[in-house]
């Protein structure tokens, strides 16, 4: 399998080239040439598979370039029950007849994007190795991405992560679960700033190419690939919980930000996964919803986008969502190109023919819907009233939205990207609880941290990664 640049750069590349780069040089992100088809047969040989066995399937589909006994043993050393505290890995959650949540939450971090980060550390330590390079990971985090990433990398060969965050504004216990860590390779800056400013240094230190090659700067961003790809892998694994044969039809809800997640269902549909529909669910940040209602995307500005009770859906920009155009667009290059790189800086939105809107649903099963701060705390209710269960304020906008949207006769299942305990604050509001934590993370705020608080300054920043490669 190649792949391509969604705005036309045509230079053939293998996956290893890809796997340690973020956007194609120019500026598009990076497609497989086509989507393998999964035919009858293969699906009803996927079924009987363990998560490990499944994600090297659908992993081979899409790389040429590492041998296959390496790439099993890479499923298998990721999707293990001591990292992700189940067989299945991803279990199913049973709500009622026809709808259940994903458990996608499990990992380290306690929320979804582990399912791919794990993936991803063994995938750059393997690559590293083989290569004989190192690579500093650069990042700027308000959340889950920031430990997700460094539970992925903690203690790997070739790897150090420099991950900012906005001092004193993330919650205490996201504080506690990347300040605890004492890897070697793990260093966390406190910037004396908010997020815009931590991400504005990654931009100078990263716009700074001499400096970015000379210290071997790398990202691990959600446009990234390699981690859509192992997303794609728990889209099969939740089917075959779901359904008995490969002639039945299920549905998926998708808490939304970056749209990296549901691009991934997007990518298991186009492979031939029965998915009937792809329901993407926003939080009062709607930049997507708006898109999947009137075909027009407007990225918001900073000032526009809301501070949430789901924080790691607060986006401005779904930077994803290229991907989907290139599709909906019959991967007309030029096209999405004057579309991301030309519309949107003029005129500061774009806007789909009426026919290509219609194929959004008809060709490609996606619908959508919003959810506010209220629903989110009604849904937390309801879910514990009615199936005695405590949902996070992400997966709580999925199951609002899941169940305006589902359809008789149709399982539908919600993704869940988080455990509550990552955002007690909501829950207490909402139930009068405090949710439930892990065990093994029961003294995590009482741990000692390591973290250099920095004023917001590129050249301290830099100085500190030099002083430290
Ligand atoms: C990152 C994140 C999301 C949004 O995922 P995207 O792939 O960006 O759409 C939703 N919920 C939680 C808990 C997350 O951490």
């Amino acid at each position: 399998m190649k792949y391509l640049s969604t705005r036309g750069d045509k230079t053939e590349r293998h996956f290893s080239d890809i796997l340690l780069e973020g956007l194609a040089p120019d500026g598009g992100l990076y497609l497989p040439t086509s989507y393998p088809r999964v035919d009858a047969a293969t699906l009803a040989r996927w079924r009987g598979l363990s998560y490990a066995d499944l994600a090297f399937e659908i992993l081979s589909l899409y790389i040429d370039d590492i041998p296959a006994a390496d790439l099993k043993a890479i499923a298998h050393r990721t999707y293990t029950e001591a990292v992700f505290g189940t067989p299945a890995i991803t279990p199913l959650k049973p709500l009622e007849p026809g709808l259940a949540l994903v458990a996608l939450s499990n990992g380290p971090t306690l929320a979804f994007k582990d399912m791919a980060m794990q993936l991803l550390g063994q995938l750059f330590e393997y690559e590293l190795g083989r290569r004989g390079e190192t690579l500093n990971i650069l990042g700027a985090t308000s959340g889950d991405t920031g430990s997700a990433a460094e539970y992925a990398m903690r203690g790997k060969a070739g790897v150090q992560v420099f991950m900012l965050s906005p001092h004193g504004r993330m919650s205490p216990f996201q504080q506690a679960q990347m300040f605890s860590l004492q890897d070697a390779n793990i260093h966390n800056i406190a910037v004396q700033g908010v997020f815009d400013d931590c991400q504005d240094i990654v931009k100078a230190v990263s716009n700074d190419l001499d400096y970015k090659r000379a210290h071997r700067i790398g990202t691990v961003n959600s446009i990234n690939w390699a981690r859509l790809l192992a997303q794609v892998v728990y889209y099969f694994a939740a089917y075959f919980q779901a359904t008995k044969t490969d002639a039945e039809q299920v549905s998926f809800t998708v808490p939304s930000g970056n749209f990296g997640n549901v691009c991934a269902g997007h990518v298991a549909r186009m492979m031939g996964l029965p998915i009937a529909q792809l329901v993407v669910a926003t939080n009062e940040n709607d930049v997507l919803d708006e898109f999947f209602r009137t075909g027009v995307y407007r990225p918001r500005g900073a000032a526009q986008t809301l501070e949430t009770s789901s924080p790691s859906m607060d986006i401005s920009k779904a930077s994803n969502f290229e991907r989907f155009v290139f599709d909906l667009l019959d991967r007309d290059a030029t096209r999405v190109r004057r579309l991301f790189a030309e519309e949107l800086a003029t005129q500061g939105f774009f806007e789909v023919s009426a026919e290509e809107r219609a194929r959004i649903s008809a060709r490609y099963g996606f619908v959508s819907g919003r959810s506010t701060h209220q629903d989110r705390v009604a849904t937390i209710q309801r879910c514990h009233r009615s199936y005695g269960q405590i949902i996070d304020t992400h997966t709580a906008d999925g199951l609002k939205v899941a169940l305006e949207k589902r359809e008789p006769g149709i399982p539908m299942l919600v993704l869940e990207t988080a455990l509550p305990a990552k955002f007690a604050v909501t829950i207490e509001e909402a139930l009068g609880i405090v949710p439930p934590r892990p065990a093994a993370l029961a003294d995590l705020e009482q741990r000692p941290k390591r973290v250099h608080v920095m004023p917001v300054s590129v050249d301290l920043v830099k100085q500190f990664i030099a002083d430290h490669v």
